[in-house]
């Protein structure tokens, strides 16, 4: 990505200064070597700008590369994001009822996989917190954070809702202390998905559940499918991945709407804590099977180009909380 590009796409934001990018590694697999699947990303609202997408040639994960520095997410996120994308400071009545019908969901489904009838849960990137409502009803012990400040000032202010405004890196956790921990439509926004997993891993109780939704597989062309606000884009795979490579053992990984109807797109991976036995042999689980290729990932995406051709497959921004 040369320079012109990467000014061009800040002054798309409305960000003066000049941050500087720089490249990646997977953040799977540790690999130097990715390739360029698409260049041109949406920005959102039916504008196209350059801003690559790799895949890993080792493991097959989809990421944003290069990157910029923490600096410029903190900011991405407290500032541009929401006056770019969305303009509403407070959350819409839809929103909020929306929340709170997908908590509902998630306790209905989660409850076959639970050893106790309550516990400990912690949501990462929990938005106003609404979807803690069915399992505070039943006694759970609730803890939440987001980095909306707006949104996070609302669940506390309106509804008394356990939540903080933090950034997921920042988090300080209990260790061994919760049963489950839910992780929907964050990890892709998130600077460091990594250092996340692992303050979740040390906040674990052995055999406590994890759920990641993230969006996933791909369901639309390749041009609406990529937009600059997810850095990266998770398959059942890489989801499968990420969690084994922080101690948790996926026994259920589906695209299946989990939370209900309303989250196009959504892809969930349900995994057991077990601790770093399970991510001892990281690099061979890899390279004996478990990875996505550069021409399988293309293939997808060629896939719904042609599918798509006559449709308009701009589904706008998706948010994903
Ligand atoms: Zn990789």
């Amino acid at each position: 990505m040369n320079k012109k590009n990467i000014k061009k796409y800040l002054n798309f934001l409305g960000v003066s200064k000049n941050y500087k990018s720089k490249k990646i590694n997977c953040e799977i697999c540790g690999n130097k070597k990715s390739k360029i699947i698409t260049s041109k990303i949406s920005w959102g609202k039916n504008k196209f700008g350059i801003l690559p997408v790799c895949c890993c040639e080792r493991c097959g994960f989809l990421f944003q590369n290069p990157r910029f520095g923490r600096e410029f997410y903190e900011k991405f996120y407290s500032e541009y994001y929401r006056k770019k994308i969305y303009k509403n400071l407070v959350p819409s009545k839809d929103f909020l009822k929306d929340q709170e019908s997908r908590g509902v969901k998630i306790f209905n489904f989660i409850q076959k996989y639970l050893k106790k009838k309550r516990g400990k849960m912690l949501d990462v990137g929990c938005s106003v917190g609404l979807m803690f409502k069915p399992f505070i009803k039943k006694g759970w012990i609730c803890e939440g954070n987001d980095p909306d400040y707006h949104y996070v000032k609302y669940g506390v202010e309106k509804y008394n809702l356990p939540v903080k405004f933090l950034q997921a890196e920042k988090m300080k956790l209990k260790k061994k202390y919760f049963d489950l921990i839910l992780i929907a439509g964050s990890l892709e926004h998130c600077y460091d998905p990594n250092k996340v997993l692992s303050l979740c891993a040390k906040a674990s109780k052995k055999d406590s559940i994890l759920i990641l939704e993230a969006r996933g597989e791909p369901r639309s062309t390749m041009k609406a499918y990529f937009n600059h606000n997810h850095h990266r884009y998770f398959t059942l795979n890489s989801l499968e991945l990420i969690m084994i490579k922080h101690g948790w053992k996926p026994f259920l990984s589906t695209m299946y709407p989990i939370s209900g109807p309303t989250r196009e797109g959504g892809i969930w991976c349900l995994g057991k804590f077990e601790g770093k036995s399970i991510s001892k042999n990281f690099q061979s689980l890899i390279k004996n099977g478990k990875h996505e290729t550069y021409e399988s990932i293309i293939h997808k995406f060629k896939y719904y180009d042609n599918i798509n051709k006559n449709l308009n497959p701009d589904r706008g921004d998706y948010r994903n909380k």
